[in-house]
């Protein structure tokens, strides 16, 4: 995916971060907002475009990168963690944001989800959290709740325990921890940045309303309020924390000091991927 001029020694604005492509999102789709969070965080930060890239697997939230003005990977179904992992790798000097949704990251994603947690590779994993897959018209996700009967799937609802992201993404090594709600773009873009910032890999759940299949989310603007508590760097004490809230507040719940992984060896020098190129040449 290409991109537009960056104007030179100008300010850049979070207009200067969006493509001319039109999104084709539901009105009133959450999602809108959190692509305004994104190109907010991105000016806040003053990142060059040709230093950004926005990758991601597939679903409505999935469609990020197409209406962002960076370098761009709208890559197959639940992958997005591994394009980002391989890119970031490949090219550490890349501000890499990876987007997703309830169904492509914790389902058929879930497992390269663990493993970017453990790895705490530099990257900011976005997940735009329904509790539905959208795209495909609404069947249940892994963080839908057990009782919600609106899926011709499952009309007595699931009865399933839904998947706990932050808490896994905690006990899988995350370094950074947030919730989010895309009714808030200012506060959403201010989580944003601070993960980007954060040098490990940095976990942001936003909440974002599936207007068209969850009309009952619309709901989330009166239950939503800002945590209580200063973001805690101890992980035990964050998973209690999340286990027993509300699910609604929002904040950066965990901040932690990890190592990021490199792709420099701990004895040698970095790994140098035209190496790999050249093996798996065919
Ligand atoms: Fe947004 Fe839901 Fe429409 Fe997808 S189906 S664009 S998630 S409102
Ligand atoms: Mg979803």
């Amino acid at each position: 995916m290409t991109m537009d001029a960056t104007p030179v020694s100008e300010a850049l604005t979070p207009r200067d971060y969006k493509s001319d492509i039109k999104p084709v999102w539901c009105p009133g789709c959450g999602d809108y907002s959190v692509l305004g969070s994104i190109t907010t965080a991105l000016a806040e930060l003053q990142l060059q475009p040709e230093n950004v890239a926005v990758v991601s697997g597939i679903g409505c939230s999935s469609r990020i990168p197409a209406y962002a003005n960076c370098y761009g990977f709208h890559g197959v179904h639940g992958r997005s963690l591994a394009l980002g992992t391989g890119l970031k790798v490949a090219r550490p000097e890349l501000t890499v944001l990876v987007a997703s949704g309830d169904g492509d990251g914790f389902s058929i994603g879930g497992n390269h989800f663990l493993h970017a947690c453990r790895r705490n590779i530099d990257l900011t994993y976005i997940v735009m959290d329904n509790r539905v897959y959208g795209m495909t018209k609404g069947q249940p996700s892994p963080t839908t709740e057990p009782d919600w009967a609106e899926s011709a799937l499952a009309p007595g609802g699931t009865g399933l325990r839904p998947f706990h992201p932050l808490v896994i993404a905690l006990a899988s090594g995350a370094s950074f921890v947030a919730r989010a709600f895309s009714g808030d773009l200012l506060g959403t873009a201010a989580l944003i940045a601070e993960a980007i910032r954060h040098e490990g890999f940095s976990f942001v759940e936003i909440l974002s309303p599936c207007v068209t299949f969850r009309p009952d989310e619309r709901e989330w603007r009166n239950q939503v309020h800002p945590a209580s508590v200063e973001p805690t760097d101890d992980p035990a004490r964050a998973v209690r924390r999340i286990m027993t809230d509300d699910g609604f507040n929002t904040g950066v719940l965990f901040s932690g000091e990890r190592p990021a992984y490199s792709a420099a060896t701990p004895d040698g020098p970095p790994v140098d991927a035209g190496y790999f190129e050249k093996e798996f040449e065919v």
